[in-house]
C-alpha cells in the first residue's frame, strides 16, 4: 500500500497521522485500456470512405486527407496515393490563383477580402498557403488563426496553413497535391499564398494558372523589398493600399509599374501584364481585379495557353518529384551522411580536391543502391 501524501496545509513538523489526506488519482494505465485508447484515438477512414468525404465536400475529412498527404509515414503516403489517384478524375476544374508580397503588403487582409468577395458571388473558396520557412505551429503566414478570421468562419471557405516540410521541394508538393483534393472537393477558388521571398513564387508560379504580387507604394526605390525576377513572373501587380491619404501614392506608383512593363516581358503569352490599385481594407478595386480574373481565364483558354501550361505543370512536377526522392535517397544513406562528415573535414584542411570529393560521394552512393 502506497504511503498517504502529506498535505501542504499540514504543518511539516506533523508525524504521518493526520485527519485529512491526499490519495493518488485513477493511475493512466487504469484507463488507458486498449478498448478505451481506440474510442479516444482518431476515427481511421478508409480510402472509399476518404474519397467519398472529399467529394462530398466535407472539410473535416478534406483536412485529415490532406494530413495524410503530409505525413512522412510510408504507410500513410501509400493510402495517400490511392486517395489521390481516385479523386484525379474530379480536379482541375478550379481557377488556381497564386498570392504573393512581402511581409506587411495586406495579403491576408486582401484574400479575406477577395474570400468573402468570392463566397457572397456564390464560389467555393478554399486558401493554402505554401511558406517553407513556417512550422506547423507558429508559422508566419497562415499558422495564426487569427487571421482571416471571417474567412475561416464560413461555410464555403477552407483555410490551410502551410505544409511543415522542411525544403521548398517537399512543401511544394504537398501543396500540389492539396491543390487537387480541394479540387475535387468542389472548390472554385484556389488562392495559394506565399511569403515574398524570392524562390517561393517561383514555387508557387510553377503550380498556378495566375499570379498576383500585391505591393504598397512606397517613398524611394518602388522595387525596394521584391527580389529580382518576381516582377517578371506576375500577371499582375496589386497595388494595395489605396486608400485614405495614400490614394494619390498608390496612383502614382501603378502609373510608374505601368511605364516599367512596357519594357518588360509579359508572363503570360498573349496576356498584357496589367497593374490595379486596390485597398483590402475598404474592398475598392476587389471586384475590378475578379473581372480582371475572368478576362485571364477567357483569353488564355481560348488561346489554349491555360492547357498548356497545365501540361507543361504536370511534366516539370514529375522533373521535380523525382529530384526531390532522389536527394532525399541521397542525404538519407547511412554511408553518404558518415562520409560527408569525413570529407567535410578533408576539404577544409585541404586533404582533398571538391571533384574527389564529389567523385567519391557519387561512387559510394551508385554502389549501395
Ligand atoms: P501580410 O503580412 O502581407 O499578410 O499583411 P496583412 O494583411 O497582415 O496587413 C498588414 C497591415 O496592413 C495590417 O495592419 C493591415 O490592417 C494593413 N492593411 C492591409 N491591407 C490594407 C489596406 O488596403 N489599406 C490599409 N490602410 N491598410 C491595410
Amino acid at each position: 500500500m502506497k504511503k498517504n501524501k502529506k498535505p501542504e496545509w499540514v504543518d511539516k513538523n506533523k508525524l504521518d497521522v493526520y485527519a485529512t489526506n491526499i490519495i493518488d488519482g485513477v493511475s493512466k494505465k487504469l484507463y488507458k485500456t486498449d478498448t478505451v485508447k481506440k474510442r479516444i484515438k482518431k476515427k481511421d477512414f478508409s480510402v472509399n470512405d476518404m474519397v467519398k468525404g472529399i467529394l462530398n465536400n466535407n472539410k473535416m475529412i478534406l483536412a485529415r486527407a490532406i494530413t495524410l498527404i503530409e505525413s512522412n509515414a510510408e504507410s500513410h503516403q501509400e493510402k495517400a496515393k490511392t486517395v489521390l489517384k481516385k479523386i484525379l478524375p474530379n480536379t482541375g476544374k478550379a481557377i488556381r490563383i497564386g498570392i504573393s508580397g512581402v511581409p506587411g503588403a495586406g495579403k491576408s487582409t486582401f484574400i479575406e477580402a477577395f474570400g468573402l468577395y468570392l463566397i457572397a458571388k456564390g464560389f467555393k473558396v478554399a486558401v493554402l498557403a505554401v511558406d517553407p520557412s513556417s512550422s506547423r505551429y507558429g508559422g508566419s503566414i497562415l499558422g495564426d488563426k487569427t487571421r482571416m478570421e471571417k474567412l475561416a468562419k464560413e461555410k464555403n471557405s477552407f483555410i490551410r496553413p502551410s505544409p511543415s516540410g522542411g525544403s521548398l521541394g517537399g512543401v511544394t508538393q504537398k501543396s500540389r497535391e492539396t491543390i487537387l483534393l480541394c479540387e475535387a472537393a468542389g472548390f472554385d477558388v484556389i488562392l495559394v499564398e506565399t511569403v515574398g521571398v524570392g524562390q517561393n513564387e517561383i514555387a508557387v508560379r510553377a503550380m498556378v494558372d495566375v499570379f498576383l504580387l500585391i505591393m504598397i507604394s512606397g517613398a524611394g526605390d518602388e522595387l525596394q523589398g521584391i527580389k529580382k525576377g518576381v516582377i517578371e513572373i506576375a500577371d499582375a501587380l496589386l497595388i494595395n493600399k489605396a486608400d485614405g491619404s495614400n490614394m494619390k501614392r498608390a496612383d502614382l506608383a501603378a502609373s510608374e509599374y505601368r511605364q516599367a512593363f512596357r519594357y518588360l516581358e509579359n508572363a503570360t503569352e498573349g496576356w498584357k501584364t496589367q497593374v490595379k490599385t486596390c485597398s483590402a481594407l475598404t474592398g475598392m478595386g476587389i471586384h475590378e481585379i475578379w473581372d480582371m480574373i475572368c478576362d485571364f481565364e477567357t483569353i488564355t483558354k481560348q488561346s489554349g495557353i491555360f492547357e498548356s501550361r497545365r501540361r507543361e505543370q504536370k511534366f516539370s512536377w514529375v522533373k521535380a518529384m523525382t529530384e526531390n526522392r532522389i536527394l532525399d535517397g541521397f542525404y538519407s544513406n547511412l554511408q553518404i551522411t558518415k562520409l560527408l562528415s569525413k570529407i567535410e573535414k578533408d576539404i577544409k584542411t585541404g586533404k582533398i580536391l571538391a571533384t574527389e570529393a564529389s567523385d567519391l560521394l557519387l561512387k559510394t552512393y551508385l554502389k549501395d543502391n
